[in-house]
């Protein structure tokens, strides 16, 4: 089976035994506790909601499937996704992660995980023959995302894992901003693969979700434990709005690269426009171990604009169709500046050194016709 055919298919088989009713659709379970007529067996395994829901179980089987995965885990949030994949540790450790890292991500690091005794070093190992120099005897994880927001930087996934397995490290990928369409960490050697599905998975901006996905047995045991200890868990109706969002997963994925493509030939070509991110760009720093380890670029292009902060502010603001709105990988367009929304929380100093300027805007293209996303952005670009 080919990905859109499981992303339609995997979990959601009807159930055509004596008793059940055929749904193509996945039911909503709503029931919090599950009834049993032995004591000591649950029927059909089931027995309290937070450790075990049959909506929940639909959706993490075909999540598994859609990363060549052989476990997925549901949670609230894309944060208590991380969270969860966290709790593996124990005071002492110490994480490598990107510095380009997901504002979310960095808080709940240094200021929820460090208070704990876990010790956190944030560097750019784009290039991984840099990463040696970050590890240490109590390194227990390193933590990439790639591209990266909103800089869209690409780490070597396969060079990072192989080094880090080397040395017993987990590595962990948030693989939000390429979506399983795009990009399998798990096949190039990660040992797991995190999504925030508030974005590209579920993609219509309707549910806040998360997920974890392992291969290995003993992480995914590991998993089940937290799941229910911890209680994060994504709730029947939320499970039932994703796995519905991910039946158009591919065809969504087609039409944000194609459109994300066409937007930048205009912005490329537009001289309001002094640089460009996306790493689908020859030029993008990163683009060729993106073009080995990603089957397409996804559609989030961050670009500075010419002039200064009040030049951005008009431009946004002279939007009619592009909501000016956090969030992204959904099927409208979105549009953020970061230097005073996402990653105001990082210092002026930091956020310059890392090249977030204050011209710097993050764009997600929707799957709008792609004729009205560029004119809108040339009918602001007019008035700045
Ligand atoms: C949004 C996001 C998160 C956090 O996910 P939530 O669902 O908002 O909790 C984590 N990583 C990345 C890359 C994100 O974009």
């Amino acid at each position: 089976m080919k990905f859109s055919t499981y992303a339609i298919h995997i979990g959601n088989e009807p159930n055509l035994q004596p008793g059940g009713s055929g749904d193509v659709v996945i039911p909503i379970h709503l029931s919090t506790t599950f009834a049993r007529k032995k004591v000591n067996r649950p029927t059909q395994g089931l027995e309290y909601s937070r450790s075990g829901n049959p909506t929940r179980f639909a959706l993490e089987k075909n999540l598994a499937a859609l990363e060549n995965g052989k476990f997925g885990f549901a949670f609230s949030s894309g944060l208590a996704a991380i969270t969860n994949i966290l709790f593996l540790l124990q005071k002492g450790d110490h994480v490598v992660s990107i510095d380009d890292v997901y504002g979310g991500t960095r808080r709940l690091f240094t200021q929820v995980f460090a208070k704990c005794g876990v010790d956190f070093t944030f560097a750019d190992f784009s290039n991984s023959a840099d990463l040696s120099k970050f590890l240490k005897p109590a390194t227990k994880i390193v933590w990439m995302e790639s591209p990266t927001n909103p800089l869209l930087k690409i780490i070597d996934i396969a060079s990072v894992s192989k080094l880090a397995r080397t040395m017993k490290i987990l590595t962990v990928v948030d693989n939000t901003f390429a979506s399983p369409f795009f990009q399998k960490p798990l096949d190039l050697g990660a040992d797991i693969v995190i999504h925030s599905m508030t974005k590209y998975i579920g993609g219509h901006s309707d549910a806040i979700a998360g997920c974890v996905m392992v291969n290995d047995d003993h992480l995914a045991e590991s998993f089940k434990f937290l799941q229910n200890a911890v209680g994060a868990i994504l709730s029947p109706f939320d499970s039932f709005q994703i796995l519905k969002g991910i039946k158009t997963l591919s065809l969504r994925m087609h039409t944000h690269e194609e459109n994300a493509k066409k937007v930048v030939g205009f912005l490329s070509r537009h001289s309001r426009i002094k640089k460009i991110y996306y790493p689908g760009l020859i030029y993008h720093k990163g683009h060729k171990i993106a073009e080995k380890q990603m089957s397409g670029y996804a559609g989030m292009v961050s670009f500075e604009l010419q002039g200064n902060l009040k030049t951005a502010v008009k431009f946004l603001e002279s939007l009619k169709l592009i909501s000016i709105a956090e969030s992204l990988g959904v099927v409208e367009s979105l549009i953020e500046h970061p230097a005073s929304m996402t990653h105001s929380s990082v210092p002026k100093k930091d956020r310059e050194k890392i090249g977030l300027s204050d011209t710097l805007i993050r764009l997600s293209v929707g799957i709008e016709d792609v004729e009205d996303i560029i004119g809108d952005l040339d009918q602001a670009l007019q008035k700045i």
